[in-house]
């Protein structure tokens, strides 16, 4: 229904300030509803839908819907999809129409899109979230939506990483604030009420409750919550209550409808937890928390458990700690028996007593410790806020102190201490109890909550926001010295999606770590290297001390990542495009910046990978030009614009042709015939190529076919087909391609399919069997470009080939010296060795030509012999004659 895009043809402006813009307002936003709800918005408004679905995954491992847009009043809630019926119907990164997804039957007459986009978003293995999309959009808007959804899946990620960290610094903090209140707190009733009150207020409980057997049964002791709704009194063998006081083990009900014992005090409870409290090994009663909204979690269980753990100690304490008020001895007792370090101090701070689990926490034994002031051990910073008076020091409600303290080892830990007074008859300060404990796991997840906002979590290295904030500082600095000088490199690696499709995501997630370290060792101290997201890095040179310096740094970064990777066992091999954009002006904004060096890294790309480019505006006006083209080719492919020329081969020693290489065209309605090079990269970037590559083939073979049946001489002849390596990680790729030919009815021995090199070595495992596979159909399989790639000719005999082609770089560097022809010679020997047939590219001249056939070299194509041809003029100069 709707088709429309809202970007269409993109200039990069928009979409580069929708992105930026788009991230920097989730990023902002916690992980809940409001986030959702915008994100579905954002990726609806991009398509150009107003039908939509967000799917997050739970903590069950089941995706469910935590945003619609357009359902009207349907009820979404019992959509739930697995991780299994995800993957059956969309393989993770792949847009798939909705015909995919009959398995999702949970879906089924609630989504009635025509044409349906599903969008994993997924930062590292399993996806965090799915985006389902009425949509039907074009190829220039696949990519931006690739791109969008590589930018939100780590905003989801760090969200996610956000709120839970958040939830355990909450967790920490309450358990600690509990602790310290019940440790000193006397009465069990106030203690109660304490646990329950504190617990709801940091946590949001709507409803808590606890119950202490006596006689009857289960009477209440207090509640939250309940509005005097929550029953007095509770038959201790009915309800959930009953199972937990029968097994002395906690419950959570995630749903009370499906739970028959589940009692309701008026209805509205969704999702119960119940906890038993014990006072030393008895069962003393059970501290309930229910909810009336979301269902309870595992995570939740974990706090209440913890709680409810916090009052049974506290509860037994409370009684000791009566006595022992009165009795030194009985404070002994008290203190003895608990985790915290617990001192006693005369009023100017000397220890007149020390708990034995000082020396866990100090790494001092307790005698020590004895008749010490103490300050000596508290970190110089923090020994201010111990400067009270007595009278400040008698007070009850003294707030805890947290400060570090020195240990036996010279290292400092964090700590907290509650102070409480004794006073005399006259309320004079006689003595303090201080009770002591470590907090630095605490203090630890606070302090990575801080880091977290900053940083990516799966590399360490800085995020998009903390490198935009960077980069207006570098800018701000540019503001007041016009000579700062100092640049951005924008680093993509070379066909990491490759990497990921095969040998899996928890590779490529290795990968990007180990080539995070990489980076980190070839910068200069103090450079800030970030992730922005997939496979894209940015890294600022600041502070240069000249131009020449950012090139040196660059070439180290490229040579670290040429060093093969030792992954999980494997050797994996990676490379980098680096785009570098300079400083050259305190007006650029972060985001331009950003596009140049994007910009020109696509120009180190498209030289071949490994390689790095500098910005320019003439790359800039490329840029605009490829974005355009990149709507039109889907386009183009549609409506018949791309024809194919044939490049005959000849025969070297018998001086006769002996096949043609089909070389695509692309006649474009504004800019003309357009050149391979120029548009197959850009289909290369999408799974375009898949569908062109697989209409040159039924060409090719359409035209073999009809030659062979009006030139005698055509059957003995070959034709030559360039495959690009993105089919290698298509499912049963030998099989489609093979069956393409058969049906054709032609001879597959007559087909030739040209890949290239290095990717293949990425994986030769995965790619031996496809090439197998299209060798046991009877395809002949040929190596392109060789010399160019890896050159790791360990691998090469392991691949099915039948011959090499040697690149034309190397044939046209024949002609100086000696020297020159050592490249070609060892190609051929390999070769020989290999029993391969060598094909060499480009010969433009004589002498190359000359002395190929002189060193053996069985096959020839170049300027010289003929350039590519359309049917016609093959037909009429080398099929009705042979000779050269
Ligand atoms: P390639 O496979 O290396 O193809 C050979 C290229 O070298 C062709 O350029 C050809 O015209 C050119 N060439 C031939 N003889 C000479 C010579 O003597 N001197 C020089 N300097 N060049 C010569 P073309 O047709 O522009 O193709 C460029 C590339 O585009 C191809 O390189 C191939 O990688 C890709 N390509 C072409 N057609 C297809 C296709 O149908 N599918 C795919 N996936 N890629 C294709
Ligand atoms: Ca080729
Ligand atoms: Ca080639």
């Amino acid at each position: 229904m709707t088709t429309g895009t809202v970007l269409g043809a993109v200039t990069a402006a928009p979409l580069d300030a929708f992105l930026l813009e788009t991230s920097a307002e989730l990023l902002e936003l916690k992980l809940g509803p409001r986030l959702y709800d915008r994100l579905l918005e954002r990726a609806a408004a991009l398509c150009g839908s107003s039908l939509g679905l967000l799917l997050a995954r739970q903590e069950d491992g089941l995706y469910r819907v935590v945003a619609e847009l357009g359902f009207c009043d349907a009820d979404l809630s019992q959509v739930a999809l697995s991780e299994e019926a995800l993957q059956a119907a969309a393989p993770f990164d792949a847009f798939k129409p909705l015909s995919a997804l009959e398995s999702w039957t949970s879906l089924r007459g609630l989504w009635q899109a025509e044409a349906s986009l599903v969008i994993p978003l997924s930062y590292g293995y399993a996806p965090q979230a799915l985006l389902l999309l009425e949509a039907e959009p074009e190829v220039a808007t696949l990519t931006s939506i690739q791109v969008f959804s590589k930018r939100v899946a780590t905003v989801l990620q760090h969200a996610a990483l956000r709120s839970e960290a958040e939830r355990q610094a909450r967790e920490s903090a309450l358990l600690d604030r509990l602790r310290s209140r019940l440790t000193t707190e006397l009465c069990l009733t106030t203690l109660l009420k304490i646990a329950t009150e504190q617990t709801s207020c940091i946590f949001g409980y709507s409803r808590l409750s606890i119950y202490l057997l006596d006689n009857d049964g289960l009477r209440l002791a207090c509640e939250h919550g309940y509005r005097g709704r929550a029953a007095a009194w509770l038959d201790p063998a009915k309800g959930v209550v009953s199972r937990v006081l029968k097994s002395g083990d906690p419950i959570l009900v995630r749903d009370v409808r499906q739970d028959a014992d589940y009692l309701s005090p008026d209805g509205k409870g969704v999702s119960i937890i119940v906890a038993p409290i014990y006072r030393g090994g008895t069962l003393l009663g059970t501290f309930e928390v229910e909810s009336t909204q979301k269902p309870l979690t595992a995570s939740d269980l974990r706090l209440v458990v913890a709680v409810a753990k916090e009052l049974s100690a506290a509860s037994e304490r409370s009684r000791l700690h009566e006595a022992a008020l009165q009795n030194q001895s009985r404070f002994k007792l008290l203190a003895e028996n608990m985790r915290d370090v617990v001192s006693l101090h005369d009023p100017d701070g000397t220890a007149s007593y020390v708990s034995p689990s000082a020396v866990e926490l100090t790494g001092y034994a307790p005698q020590r410790l004895l008749g010490r002031r103490l300050l000596s051990l508290i970190h110089p910073h923090h020994r201010v806020a111990f400067d009270l008076s007595p009278e400040q020091f008698a007070s009850r409600d003294l707030a805890p102190f947290t400060f570090r303290l020195r240990s036996a080892s010279g290292a400092y830990r964090w700590v907290e201490t509650t102070l409480q007074p004794i006073l005399g008859e006259n309320g004079e300060l006689l003595q303090l109890v201080a009770s002591t404990r470590d907090i630095t796991r605490r203090r630890h997840v606070e302090e990575r909550l801080e880091h977290l906002a900053q940083h990516d979590p799966m590399t360490g290295l800085a995020n998009r926001t903390l490198f935009m904030q960077r980069l207006e500082e570098t800018l701000d600095h540019k503001t007041t010295d016009p000579k700062h000088l100092a640049v951005l490199l924008f680093v993509d690696l070379d066909r990491f999606k490759l990497v990921n499709d095969s040998f899996g995501h928890s590779v490529g997630d290795a990968l990007l770590a180990e080539l995070s370290r990489r980076l980190l060792e070839s910068v200069r101290p103090g450079d800030t290297v970030a992730r922005l997201g997939g496979d894209e890095f940015a890294v600022i040179l600041d502070n240069l001390s000249k131009n020449s310096e950012a090139k040196q740094i660059t070439e180290r970064i490229l040579a670290g990542l040429k060093r093969p990777f030792e992954v999980q066992g494997r050797e994996v091999f990676s490379s980098a495009s680096i785009g570098l954009a300079f400083v050259t002006s305190a007006s650029l904004s972060p985001s331009d910046l950003l596009r140049n060096a994007d910009v020109a890294m696509y120009e180190a790309k498209k030289a071949g990978g490994s390689d790095y480019a500098v910005f320019n505006e003439a790359l800039y006006d490329d840029y605009k030009r490829r974005l355009s083209l990149e709507g039109d080719l889907r386009a183009g492919l549609e409506q018949g614009q791309f024809f194919l020329t044939y490049q005959p081969l000849f025969n070297l020693a018998e001086r006769k042709v002996a096949g043609f290489e089909a070389l695509l065209r692309w006649r474009h309605p504004k800019h003309g015939v357009i050149a391979p090079d120029t548009f197959v990269p850009l289909a290369e970037e999408s799974d375009l190529i898949l569908d062109v590559d697989r209409w040159v083939i039924k060409e090719a073979c359409r035209q073999m076919d009809l030659w062979n049946a009006r030139f005698p001489v055509a059957s003995d002849l070959f034709m030559s087909i360039n495959l690009s390596t993105r089919h290698l990680g298509v499912e049963n790729a030998a099989g489609r391609l093979a069956g393409m030919v058969r049906v054709m009815g032609i001879n597959p021995g007559q087909i030739k399919l040209e890949v290239t090199e290095g990717s293949l070595l990425i994986n030769a495992e995965a790619s031996a069997r496809v090439l197998a596979g299209l060798r046991s159909a009877g395809i002949k399989i040929q190596l392109d470009d060789f010399g160019t790639g890896y050159s790791s000719l360990s691998y090469l005999h392991k691949l099915p080939l039948d011959s090499l082609k040697i690149d034309r770089s190397f044939v046209q560097r024949m002609g100086g010296g000696r020297q020159d022809e050592e490249i070609v010679k060892t190609i051929l020997a390999l070769g020989s060795a290999l029993g391969l047939d060598v094909v060499a590219e480009g010969v433009e001249t004589a002498y190359q030509l000359k002395r190929l056939s002189e060193l053996g070299c069985q096959y020839g194509q170049g300027y010289l012999i003929a350039k590519a041809l359309e049917a016609p003029e093959v037909e009429a100069r080398y099929l009705t004659v042979r000779d050269l």
